[in-house]
């Protein structure tokens, strides 16, 4: 059976063995650090009391505090957010932030919930899980179905019970209260700037190159458009309602106004309608899976028609399709590669706030680009030279770098 945690693990047994690391190394990266799962006692606006189910794991501080963004989701269960907390310490190693890595999910649909409740349901989780959380223990960050203000009041329920205000304890905040120029778009500037270089190395003229991004959220929205600014036909995309073709490519301003009036992609005049598992298999250059895990699986992988595939989401192809696509001759850009924008920009915002000193977007930029685009040359490198696919090479670059931190720092007591 496939999982999000199977694979994970899988992944890493893989690297285990290509780096001829030892049982007790694999057994120590597999493991998460620490583990809490907290009830959520949710007063509704109707009066009744409603019991949720909150985690926060830290999979690993081996390297330095552990970061990794907090998931509201009805899926949301201990085994997926331990999966999502290990390819956040994989992301930083791999990026060379100076973080472990970390996740959090709450078991809830957001979308049934007022602001109000979810206010209350994100200072209750904040508060039951503050012994863990903090600048330089952990730092949570935006997710699926959370935002910006779910970091406002994640950062002023922190501070309140620290009697001071601590602007470094989550990022992904409002530019008004700490948050970092450049955040926001952060994930989709990174997965298109891989994905521009990607496209390069398949000897593909972006500007001649077409491209289907599933999800228009945090990550597919942005995505959508930087494709369309640097000349790829975006020819359909998606959201959890279903999705929008168009065989020139798709207006993507004109798109996002209709999201924006609307709240989703569906009914937009300038396409026809798609579904989404049919967007998948869409006669593409580039596949930007950018919504959640498991998208691209055993049953459908041998349909992908796209070159190449990036992933905007966590885990959007599972461990079975991943073999698939490789032994098809796919070119796959890993989750902790491309879509590691979004972390590198929150420690930018770390270090902005810890230093109280804050960068122009076009600094965030820069050193945006360049950290994408060094870790894709280091990867792209290390892949050829070693002859394996991109996600082994990535990930056996970051498990490296985290097991050399455990050796050096040894074993206590
Ligand atoms: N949730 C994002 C991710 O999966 C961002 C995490 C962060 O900024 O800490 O990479």
């Amino acid at each position: 059976m496939s999982s999000p945690l199977v694979d994970a693990r899988r992944q890493l047994a893989d690297a285990v063995k290509l780096l001829g690391l030892d049982r007790g190394t694999f057994d120590l990266l597999a493991t998460p650090r620490r583990e809490l799962t907290v009830c959520i006692p949710l007063r509704r606006d109707d009066g009744s009391v409603e019991i949720i189910t909150g985690h926060r794991v830290q999979h690993n501080y081996s390297r330095g505090p552990a970061k990794g963004g907090l998931r509201y989701s009805p899926q949301v269960d201990l085994d997926e957010v331990r999966a999502l907390a290990m390819w956040m310490t994989w992301k930083c190693a791999l990026l060379d932030v100076p973080y472990g890595g970390a996740k959090g999910g709450v078991a809830i649909d957001p979308r049934h919930y007022s602001a109000a409740e979810l206010e209350r349901v994100t200072r209750r989780y904040t508060s039951e899980i503050s012994p863990l959380i903090g600048p330089a223990h952990d730092i949570p960050a935006p997710d699926i179905g959370t935002d910006e203000q779910t970091m406002a009041w994640m950062m002023d329920t922190y501070s309140v019970g620290r009697g001071h205000t601590v602007l470094g304890v989550v990022t992904g905040k409002p530019i008004s209260l700490g948050g970092s120029l450049g955040r926001a778009t952060a994930t989709s500037r990174g997965v298109v700037h891989v994905a521009l270089e990607a496209l390069r190395h398949l000897d593909l003229d972006p500007t001649r190159s077409s491209a289907a991004v599933q999800g228009f959220g945090k990550v597919g929205r942005g995505a959508s458009r930087f494709l369309g600014d640097a000349g790829v036909t975006v020819r359909a995309v998606s959201d959890q309602y279903g999705g929008v073709q168009h065989a020139d490519g798709l207006d993507v301003a004109a798109l996002e106004a209709h999201v924006d009036a609307t709240g989703s992609v569906v009914g937009f005049a300038g396409g026809e309608p798609i579904e989404n598992d049919d967007l998948l298999e869409l006669d593409v250059d580039l596949l930007v899976p950018a919504a959640v895990e498991g998208v691209i699986h055993s049953g459908n992988a041998d349909r992908v028609r796209a070159q190449l595939v990036v992933e905007g989401a966590n885990g959007p192809t599972t461990a079975d399709a991943d073999a698939v696509l490789a032994q098809r001759g796919v070119t796959v850009v890993p989750d902790i590669l491309a879509n590691a924008g979004g972390v590198i920009v929150s420690y930018f915002e770390w270090v902005q706030a810890n230093q109280a000193y804050w960068w122009t977007e076009g600094e965030v930029e820069e050193r945006l680009a360049a950290r994408m685009t060094t870790a894709w040359e280091h990867v792209l490198e290390y892949a050829r030279r070693a002859d394996l696919t991109l996600r082994a090479a990535a990930t056996s670059l970051a498990v490296k770098r985290v097991a050399q931190a455990h050796v050096q720092r040894g074993l206590y007591p």
